[in-house]
């Protein structure tokens, strides 16, 4: 059977990824699967140049074809930021709480309540053979001052979706989240160009 690898250490995404694949004939291992592997220089100035960079480092590393992401927020008022730079918005030690910390500030420095922004993400594919493909999915929405909701993780509850008026990110269970999220869309795009790969 043939084997991708997940290029990730974050066991979340090894799940919902994992999940997403399970119907697929093939055997989903992740990078835990490896051992020590060093860590993949993610200096691109886009989610997809992130995403492939990943997914062919680790694939030169397992031999096998892998499958990495890359996602952020990008905020309208901030020309676009933090975009790639969404982890570490306030700085290289920099939490979930510490960076919506900055997004408020950002926004009051602005005089601002509110803008409109998108989550995006684009999952990259590298093959063995080298060979690649990738695919994006975005989720529009409204960051806002005033948080909402307990699930979720990151900037969710400051970003109220498009899809769902009234409520945040962190309002929604994982099912509705999945539905709507740059992560969700992206996925299924690359389930299906995972199919036809298989085939
Ligand atoms: P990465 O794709 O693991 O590099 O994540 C980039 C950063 O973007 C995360 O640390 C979060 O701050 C943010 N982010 C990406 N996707 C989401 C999401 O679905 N909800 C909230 N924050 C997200």
């Amino acid at each position: 059977m043939k084997k991708i690898v997940l290029a990730t250490k974050n066991q979340g995404k090894v799940r919902e990824l994992r999940k997403a694949l399970s119907h697929l004939p093939v055997e989903v291992l992740s990078l835990a699967d490896f051992g020590d592997l060093p860590d993949a220089v993610e200096d691109g100035r886009t989610f997809a140049e992130n995403a492939r960079i990943k997914a062919n480092f680790y694939r030169d590393q397992t031999g096998f074809d892998c499958l990495a992401d890359d996602s952020g927020l990008e905020v309208e008022a901030f020309d676009g930021a933090p975009g790639v730079y969404s982890a570490r918005f306030a700085g290289f030690h920099a939490d979930d709480a510490t960076n919506n910390e900055k997004l408020c500030t950002e926004l009051k420095k602005r005089q601002l309540t509110s803008s409109p922004a998108a989550y995006a993400c684009v999952l990259a594919f590298a093959a063995a053979d080298g060979s690649e493909c990738w695919t994006e999915g975005r989720c529009d929405g409204t960051v806002r001052l005033t948080p909402h909701g307990e699930n979720g993780f990151g900037y969710d509850p400051y970003f109220y979706t498009a899809d769902y008026p009234g409520r945040t990110m962190a309002d929604l269970t994982l099912e509705e989240k999945e539905r709507i999220s740059h992560r969700g869309k992206a996925m299924r795009a690359m389930v299906q160009k995972l199919e036809e790969y298989l085939k």
